[in-house]
């Protein structure tokens, strides 16, 4: 393909080729409009369109690029990797380093299985709760995405919120009779689910922290009340830090709750890992407590496998990313993510936009509306019920001035360690154009 071709021509040929054009359904731009830009390189915090244009970005590949694009370690490590055969299909020693790197950082975790995506590793993780309590109901909130299992697409966030699908076709009715969804954030939906279905439910499935219907996080005290209340009656946690994992910190938002004050110790049974563990090749994990880890085969009666599990080029990207994640480049992200929040909340707030940043970790989202101003928003509802249309003119106001924003007001921003400071003023010069067409839309 010419390198002189267009975006829209990109896109035109893509289309003849690939159902709506891309192979993730968000990256079509279906709700802010416009043509898809596409990319032919990444550096840093850029990156780079077929019609050479330069974009700050604040997608980070939807969370591995955590270190920055094309980061020089983790580049040099796969290509270290590469050169010496790309997958064995048999035990390579890389897969036990990464697996004793999460085990290390996220105390709950006695023992990983590497898998690919993230999809793979929650419907593992279901398959394991089931056979650990013989049961098969699973609860999971509205809003939440947990990947592209028929279990799981019910209510779910990230492209079924973009889209306004409240699930997907094609899912046999028994199967999603299986998930029972409620509200995010209210116990009392908790505790009336578990009184009715109570010994049917194997797991709970949460996101650890939600942001795949923008940023909603759990209330303080609501990840250990699940906890408990899901413990009482037998069941098991799911805590999906697929997205959150070794991204607001080393031990993800179990990490950062454990250490608030407010926590009260909870312990999830079964982590899933994605996204940051791979620094931007396919590797995810399903981890936990090693009496339901080890009912996996070839100890136990759980099948699992994956021709490319473990793979040991991808293995090499992930431990080199998670061995450049130290507490001084945690604490980076941190003040990187606070910096440009502030900024768009003040370039809001000079136009009268009614909004509020939500925030998990160094992720953070824009809710629109007077609601989101006055209480902020905490669960499916309410996000739906935001002002969404001031978000497409924002979202392209920041394109044109060279600003990739995640391309839907469902998903979070992700800052990157290489977000210096010539990055940083492109976003903050760009932010009260972008205020003003969401005040104007
Ligand atoms: N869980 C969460 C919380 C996610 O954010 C995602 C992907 N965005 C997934 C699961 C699915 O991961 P994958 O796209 O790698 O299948």
């Amino acid at each position: 393909m010419s390198k002189k071709m267009t975006n829209a021509q990109l896109f035109d040929r893509a289309q003849a080729a690939i159902p709506g054009g891309v192979n993730s359904p968000v990256r079509a731009f279906g709700s802010v409009g416009g043509t898809p830009r596409f990319l032919v390189k990444a550096k840093g915090p850029y990156v780079y369109d077929s019609e050479g244009i330069e974009y700050v970005d604040l997608i980070a590949s939807w969370g591995p690029a955590i270190l920055g694009h094309a980061n020089r370690r983790a580049v040099k490590a796969v290509q270290k990797a590469a050169a010496k055969g790309l997958s064995f299909g048999a035990s390579s020693p890389g897969e036990t380093i990464l697996a004793e790197l999460i085990e290390q950082r996220v105390s709950p975790v006695d023992r990983v299985r590497l898998v690919s995506t993230g999809t793979e590793a929650t419907m593992t993780a279901i398959r394991l709760a089931r056979a650990a309590t013989g049961r098969d109901l699973l609860v999971k909130f509205a809003g939440h995405y947990h990947g592209h299992s028929d279990g799981l697409l019910a209510a779910a966030g990230s492209g079924l919120a973009t889209f306004a699908l409240p699930g997907s076709a094609g899912v046999p009715a028994p199967i999603a009779a299986q998930t029972l969804v409620i509200p995010y954030n209210d116990p009392d939906a908790l505790r009336a689910v578990f009184a009715e279905h109570g010994e049917k439910i194997a797991a709970v499935i949460t996101e650890a922290a939600p942001a795949n219907m923008g940023v909603v996080p759990p209330l303080p005290g609501f990840n250990a009340a699940m906890t408990a209340i899901a413990h009482e009656h037998g069941a098991l946690i799911i805590f999906d830090e697929v997205l959150t994992g070794f991204r607001v910190g080393a031990a993800g938002f179990w990490g950062v709750e454990d250490k608030s004050k407010d926590s009260s110790g909870y312990r999830p049974d079964l982590f899933c890992f994605g996204k940051v563990i791979g620094g931007g090749l396919p590797v995810a994990a399903i981890g936990g407590r090693r009496d339901i880890m080890e009912l996996l085969a070839p100890l136990g009666p759980v099948y699992q496998a994956g021709t490319l599990s473990g793979n040991p080029v991808a293995v090499a990207a992930g431990i080199a990313t998670l061995q450049g994640l130290t507490p001084r480049v945690y604490k980076k992200l941190d003040r990187t993510a606070r910096t440009i929040a502030d900024a768009a909340s003040a370039a809001l707030s000079q136009v009268s936009v009614p909004h509020r940043i939500q925030w998990a970790g160094n992720l953070f989202s824009i809710v629109f509306g007077e609601e989101a101003a006055i209480s902020g928003l905490h669960d499916y509802a309410a996000v739906q019920r935001q002002e969404s249309w001031r978000y497409p003119p924002f979202f392209h106001a920041m394109l044109n001035a060279g600003v990739s924003l995640p391309p839907s007001l469902f998903e979070a921003w992700f800052v990157t360690a290489a977000h210096d400071q010539r990055a940083i003023d492109r976003i903050l010069t760009a932010l009260p154009k972008a205020a003003k067409a969401a005040d104007t839309a």
